[in-house]
């Protein structure tokens, strides 16, 4: 089966759009600095490029949540691959996403790490699909807003590849 991927949005814009978002995040976490999480393995080039783009102090952790399987469609199952290194106990901490989908990933996030007693607990995502939404999550910084199409690119894959490319693109399939 072929396949084939139609750029949805350029590099640039996501680019400038990261840029957009880093600028708030520096305004708003001015006094206090911020903990990222990325949410491996799709969210690694957002926080990068968002990272790289911060000028408040930063530190990092990462975590490892899967519900996909090879296919295209979450199956609702979270189940926690890698958890932080470092406890988020009186931190200020922003969870950075690629894609918010069903909405599974994040409700089960939130609730995990809200457990922990952060300082402040705020959720950024580079994509949204709210036509998918099945649980009530609260994105603070959204990148862009899509249609309900699956996505590629930019850290997130299909069957883990096309991670690299370096726009969001479309992936559709001939029979
Ligand atoms: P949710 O739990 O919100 O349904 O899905 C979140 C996770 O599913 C994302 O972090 C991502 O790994 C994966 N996902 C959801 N939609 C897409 C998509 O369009 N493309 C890719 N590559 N992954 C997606």
């Amino acid at each position: 089966m072929a396949e084939h991927i139609d750029v949805l949005i350029p590099e640039d814009e996501v680019e400038r759009r990261i840029g957009e978002m880093a600028e708030q995040i520096n305004m708003e976490y001015a006094d206090r600095g911020v903990h990222l999480i990325c949410i491996l393995k799709g969210s690694i080039f957002f926080t990068c490029e968002l990272a790289k783009k911060l000028t408040i102090p930063v530190t990092m952790d990462f975590m490892s949540v899967s519900s996909y399987g090879a296919g295209t469609r979450s199956s609702g199952v979270v189940r926690l691959v890698k958890d932080l290194d470092e406890p988020i106990e009186h931190k200020n901490v922003i969870v950075l996403e690629d894609i918010v989908d069903s909405g599974h990933t994040l409700h089960y996030l939130l609730h995990n790490l809200t457990q922990r007693n952060p300082e402040s607990l705020k959720l950024a995502a580079l994509l949204d699909k709210p036509d998918r939404r099945v649980t009530d999550v609260h994105v603070d910084y959204t990148g862009f807003t899509i249609p309900d199409k699956f996505v590629v690119g930019c850290g997130m894959d299909y069957d883990q590849r096309y991670r690299n490319l370096p726009y969001i693109g479309v992936i559709s399939f001939d029979d």
